[in-house]
């Protein structure tokens, strides 16, 4: 039972590390919190709650999460501390430790943030996790993750997040996300179309799909991936889709030839290479080589040209010779993608990565990720310049007043209004531009609006 009056007029802080998962569910506490009648604290207001949404992916994202933890607690003396997400999972001890935390929530128990704030002011919360003087911790091992917290909110811009898909059962050898969030799991489609349907309700035009290993989804529902796009498709109020990430084997021909006529998914794919070594790949415990990656940009391009591909990669980790680190850059510099995001590796406490011996040190790394990135410079531009007076639609996105605005065409160019153009009524609004050349920063094309899309 959740006594709503604990609740009535407290104002909430909050802070999010990490990936786009992280923030959609975040905002998703805060709407939450909001139908309970929880206020977000302004700027230099004192919270009566704060909740760190932290992240474990590399040595540094513990580091600030710890940061983060300390100045809240410094900053809002007097409130009720929760610290959740993987950081939480994965050391939930040592943030129980961390003088001013109240409680501490892992992968499985952040979906019941409500019933364990009630059960804290109430005084009728049991502890099954340690108990550190004053600091509750509620975390279950990571093969008893079964919990999913739905998720469907607004980022800070206008495009909505939508969680399909949490955990991961791939194992890849550098990675704890399997042990921060535990096995793939995912909700049942109706659950999610019922979601965007409420989303679009509430004005939403652009819906990002997102997860962990979202190529995974269906496995706990016995449907699948293909079957959840089709019926998203079918959301007429939805303008766009994206996908955020899709491991390559889990990246079909029919998603592909799908996705090039389908009535809102868009022509950009993020796919997660890491290395164009198949030596290196293989010692990550990846599930394909280079020649399946290959087949797959091949594929995309054959029926979308103008598709935007982004990929990741990882540099320097354990085993990345540099006779591997220059088979990748072959192989990314003759491959037809749009953007490199590139990763250093970082070496993680209890992954199997930490048993292959050769190390790279961090000059290297740091060498071989300024080469990466002049290369995704390059690569970029050269996408961009290719649509420079093409007329295309872009979805702009709110600005302040007397700024310019901002927004993407459907495959993913960032594009920019003048402020003398900008209009308060073009935000979340589909419009008819043409694309002119680069702006001061080169960070977007220039705009002109013909028209409403
Ligand atoms: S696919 Fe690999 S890198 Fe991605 S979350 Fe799963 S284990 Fe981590």
């Amino acid at each position: 039972m959740i006594d709503s009056s604990a609740f009535h007029g407290k104002k909430a802080a909050y802070f999010t590390l990490g990936c786009k998962l992280n923030f959609s569910e975040t905002s998703t506490f805060g709407k939450m919190l909001h139908d309970m009648g929880v206020c977000t604290a302004g700027k230099g207001e004192e919270a009566d709650l704060c909740i760190i949404n932290t992240c474990s992916v590399t040595e540094v994202a513990d580091h600030k999460c710890r940061q983060a933890i300390h100045r809240l607690v410094r900053n809002n003396p007097n409130a009720f501390v929760v610290v959740t997400g993987c950081y939480a999972q994965l050391e939930s001890e040592a943030v129980s430790k961390i003088e001013g935390v109240d409680l501490v929530l892992g992968s499985n128990e952040k979906a019941n943030l409500i019933q364990f704030l009630s059960d804290a002011w109430s005084g009728t919360m049991s502890v099954n996790g340690k108990n550190n003087d004053s600091c509750i911790v509620h975390r279950v091992k990571t093969k008893d993750i079964k919990t999913f917290a739905p998720s469907c909110s607004r980022g800070n811009r206008t495009r909505y997040f939508l969680k399909v898909q949490d955990g991961c059962d791939y194992f890849c050898t550098y990675c704890t996300i399997p042990y921060a969030r535990g096995f793939s799991r995912n909700p049942t489609i109706e659950s999610l179309v019922n979601q965007v349907r409420k989303a679009a309700d509430e004005g939403a035009r652009e819906i990002v799909l997102t997860g962990v290993n979202i190529g995974d989804f269906g496995k706990t529902t016995g449907e699948s991936f293909m079957d959840l796009v089709k019926a998203l498709d079918d959301i007429e109020a939805i303008r766009r889709y994206r996908i955020s990430s899709l491991e390559p084997d889990l990246l079909s021909d029919e998603l592909i030839a799908y996705c090039s006529h389908s009535r809102a998914f868009m022509p950009h794919f993020h796919i997660p290479l890491q290395s164009g070594s198949d030596t290196v790949l293989r010692l990550m415990h990846r599930h394909y080589d280079s020649r399946l990656f290959a087949e797959k940009i091949f594929k995309i391009r054959q029926f979308m040209p103008d598709a935007f591909i982004g990929v990741d990669v990882m540099v320097g980790c354990r085993g990345e010779t540099p006779e591997c680190f220059e088979e990748t850059f072959a192989f990314l510099d003759g491959l037809d993608v749009t953007q490199l995001h590139v990763f250093p590796y970082s070496e993680r406490p209890g992954t199997s990565a930490l048993k292959i011996p050769y190390i790279v040190d961090d000059k290297t790394k740091k060498q071989r990720s300024k080469r990466l990135l002049e290369l995704s410079e390059k690569k970029t531009k050269a996408f961009y310049e290719r649509f420079i007076g093409a007329e295309t639609e872009v979805l702009f996105e709110k600005a302040p007043r007397g700024k310019s605005m901002h927004g993407f065409t459907s495959n993913y160019i960032r594009v920019e209004l003048s402020a003398d153009e900008a209009r308060e009524e073009y935000d979340n609004k589909l419009m008819k531009v043409r694309l002119g050349c680069f702006n001061h920063d080169r960070t977007a094309l220039k705009a002109d609006i013909i028209c409403h899309g």
